[in-house]
């Protein structure tokens, strides 16, 4: 059950969960920040300093959210604006630094 980041994010982006993850698996899009389902461990260590309570466990995500659970996902396995592959598991947010585009969905906010 991986965390997920919603739409509170939007703009806000101070960036206080990426101090925290232990794997360094949030990774920074144009409007919001994303976490790869793949390399999330469930800690829950980024969850509390979330000044605007933009991050959950999938299953606890808002009704009104619940659109992001599948597109954090879709930011690690499909193909972003101005890229040849999908990120997929690149291994932490520090070794890529910020994407710097977000998702269709979310540019479409
Ligand atoms: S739950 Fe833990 S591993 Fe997953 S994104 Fe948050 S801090 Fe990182
Ligand atoms: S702490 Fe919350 S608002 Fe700040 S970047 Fe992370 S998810 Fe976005």
């Amino acid at each position: 059950m991986p965390y997920v980041i919603a739409g509170h994010c939007l703009d806000v982006m101070d960036t206080s969960c990426t101090e925290e993850c232990p794997v360094d698996c949030i990774y920074e899009g144009d409007r919001k920040l994303y976490i790869n389902p793949k390399e999330c461990i469930d800690c829950g260590a980024c969850e509390p300093v979330c000044p605007v309570e933009a991050i959950s466990q999938d299953r606890r995500v808002a009704d009104d959210m619940t659109e992001h659970i599948e597109d954090n996902r879709r930011f690690f396995t499909e193909t972003l604006e101005g890229r040849d592959e999908p990120l997929g598991a690149p291994g932490g947010s520090h070794k890529t630094g910020p994407i710097g585009v977000d998702t269709p969905m979310v540019k479409d906010l």
